[in-house]
């Protein structure tokens, strides 16, 4: 079943890609809520990068799956919000925080990177809609944090992310996705090692590659309908 799915989603990616006359993005499969089992089975047909919402989660996760030979050598992705108090733990538990939206977490989360582990890779997640209720840094505040992630070396400045409001006007969401990639072609004229512009979910990701994603977070169209969270 999600041997089926990882092949469906593959081919969409792959056919989006070509349409637009760009590369064929990456997959970020988005585990959040589902059990350790379901990454395991992904896993097992050949899926690497993973992204989990919650750093508790992702710990549990990752201890149940730290034994099966089948989810060796995966790549975390935190993709949810990022409280301060667990920037500490997020810098050990993954190899990717794609949701640095601030400049306090920058120092926390370099400081805690273990000097024996390869840079963790960073996105600034910015809030290309300016809704006032959600995470993510006003797009002419990105350049800043850009810098003051560029300037630890136990970060390495990877780009940008970004969740846009999911408006029925796809048109709307199409403008939002090209926002994105005007923003990180700018900050990567100054920045040679940005090279991931990660936006594009089950429902839009087309538009998103049509835009210039690079890499695409997609947990519904691979795993179904998540749980409700307890
Ligand atoms: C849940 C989530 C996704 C995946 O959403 P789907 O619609 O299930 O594909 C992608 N990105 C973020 C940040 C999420 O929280």
């Amino acid at each position: 079943m999600l041997t089926h799915a990882l092949q469906a989603v593959l081919q969409r990616l792959h056919n989006a890609a070509r349409e637009a006359g760009r590369p064929t993005p990456g997959l970020l499969a988005v585990s959040k809520l589902q059990p350790a089992a379901a990454v395991a089975a992904l896993a097992a047909a050949g899926q690497r990068a993973f992204g989990e919402n919650y750093v508790q989660e992702a710990q549990g996760k990752q201890a149940e799956l730290a034994t099966d030979p089948l989810a060796r050598d995966l790549q975390w992705h935190l993709i949810g919000h990022l409280q301060s108090n667990k920037a500490a733990l997020a810098a050990t538990l993954f190899d990717w925080v794609q949701t640095v939206d601030r400049a306090k977490l920058i120092p926390l989360l370099a400081a805690a990177r273990p000097a024996d582990r390869p840079s963790l890779n960073v996105l600034i997640q910015v809030n290309v809609d300016d809704e006032a209720s959600k995470h993510g840094c006003r797009p002419e505040e990105a350049v800043a944090l850009a810098d003051a992630v560029a300037a630890h070396p136990t970060l390495a400045l990877r780009g940008l992310m970004a969740i846009p409001a999911p408006l029925p006007d796809l048109q709307r969401r199409r403008d939002a996705f090209a926002r994105m990639k005007t923003l990180f072609d700018a900050i990567a004229a100054r920045h040679p090692s940005m090279d991931t512009l990660s936006m594009g979910m089950s429902d839009d990701f087309e538009l998103a590659i049509a835009e210039g994603a690079t890499l695409v977070r997609v947990g519904t169209a691979l795993f179904g309908a998540r749980p409700a969270r307890r």
